[in-house]
C-alpha cells in the first residue's frame, strides 16, 4: 500500500497568517506539505514546516525516515531544525534535495550543524527509488533568490504530482497545453499551486513580486472535469484566497480544494 496524505494546504505563511485580520469561519491551514508512506511502511515527508508537530499528528506518525525538499522558501524548510537536538533529536534521516538547495544548507549555520551532527544524510533528488514507489524531481521556474525549485512526481500504480509553487504556466508548460502536459507526465492526481484565486488579492503588492498562476487562469485552462480525467487538487492557498471560505468555483467544475488529512492511495 502506497499512500500520500496532505499535511498542509496553505501557502508558506499559513492560515491565518501573522498580522491578518481575524475572519469568522476561516479554518486553520498549515503550510504546504505531504507525507508519503511506501509499501514497506517507510515514511517520507515532502517539505518541512514549523507546524511539524501538528502535521505528524494529522499523518498519524511519530517520525520520518526521509525528507524531500522542493525549495528554500520559508514554509517549506522552517521545520527542518525541529529534527535536531533541541527537539526530536533524530539521526540519519535521508535528505533528498537539489545540489543548489544542499549548498544553501551547507552554508547556513543552523542547518549545516545538523549535517555535522548526523541528523540528516544528504542525497540528490533526481530519481529516488523507494519500496513500491519511485520519486522523480521535476525542475520548474520559480523565483530563485535562495534555491531552485523542484516539483515531485510520485509514481506507484498511480502517479501523483506535487507542485506547490511555480511562477507562471507559460514558463512551466513551455508551450504545452496544461491538459496534455498532465497526460504526457501520466499524472492521475495533481496537487497544484492555488496560492491566489485572482490577482485582485494582491492589492498593494506587485504581481511580479509574488508570481503564482491564479486559480481562475488554471480553471480556464482545465475547463470542466471530463470522464477519464485525473484529479486536480489546489493547494498552497494564501490566507486571502476566497477558496479558503468557499470552494464552489473549483468544485462546480469537478476539481478539488486541498484540506489537511486528505489522502490518496497510489495503488
Ligand atoms: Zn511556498
Ligand atoms: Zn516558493
Amino acid at each position: 500500500m502506497v499512500r500520500v496524505t496532505l499535511l498542509g494546504s496553505a501557502q508558506d505563511g499559513g492560515v491565518p497568517q501573522a498580522g491578518s485580520v481575524h475572519r469568522e469561519g476561516l479554518d486553520r491551514r498549515y503550510p504546504v506539505s505531504i507525507g508519503l508512506v511506501d509499501s514497506n511502511g517507510g515514511r517520507h515527508l515532502f517539505d518541512a514546516s514549523r507546524y511539524l508537530a501538528e502535521q505528524l499528528q494529522i499523518w498519524n506518525q511519530t517520525g520520518v525516515d526521509s525528507i524531500f525538499l522542493t525549495h528554500a522558501h520559508i514554509g517549506h524548510v522552517d521545520g527542518l531544525t525541529l529534527f535536531g537536538k533541541e527537539a526530536m533529536n533524530c539521526k540519519g534521516i535521508s535528505l533528498f534535495c537539489s545540489d543548489i538547495m544542499l549548498d544553501l544548507i551547507q552554508k547556513t549555520p543552523i542547518w549545516s550543524i545538523m549535517l555535522d551532527q548526523g541528523v540528516f544524510t544528504p542525497y540528490g533528488n533526481n530519481i529516488v527509488k523507494l519500496p513500491g514507489v519511485t520519486v522523480e524531481a521535476l525542475k520548474v521556474p520559480h523565483r530563485a533568490e535562495l534555491s531552485d525549485m523542484h516539483a515531485y512526481i510520485i509514481k506507484a500504480e498511480k502517479s501523483l504530482l506535487y507542485l506547490p509553487d511555480h511562477d507562471t504556466w507559460s514558463e512551466t508548460l513551455n508551450g504545452h497545453d496544461l491538459r496534455s502536459w498532465l497526460n504526457h507526465l501520466e499524472i492521475d492526481i495533481a496537487l497544484i499551486d492555488g496560492t491566489f484565486y485572482s490577482y485582485d488579492e494582491l492589492k498593494n503588492r506587485k504581481q511580479e513580486e509574488i508570481p503564482h498562476p491564479p486559480v481562475e487562469q488554471t480553471l480556464q485552462m482545465l475547463g470542466e472535469r471530463r470522464e477519464g480525467d485525473g484529479e486536480v487538487v489546489f493547494i498552497h492557498l494564501n490566507h486571502t484566497n476566497p477558496l479558503c471560505m468557499d470552494e464552489t468555483p473549483v468544485t462546480e467544475l469537478g476539481w478539488k480544494v486541498g484540506k489537511e488529512g486528505m489522502s490518496f492511495s497510489l495503488n
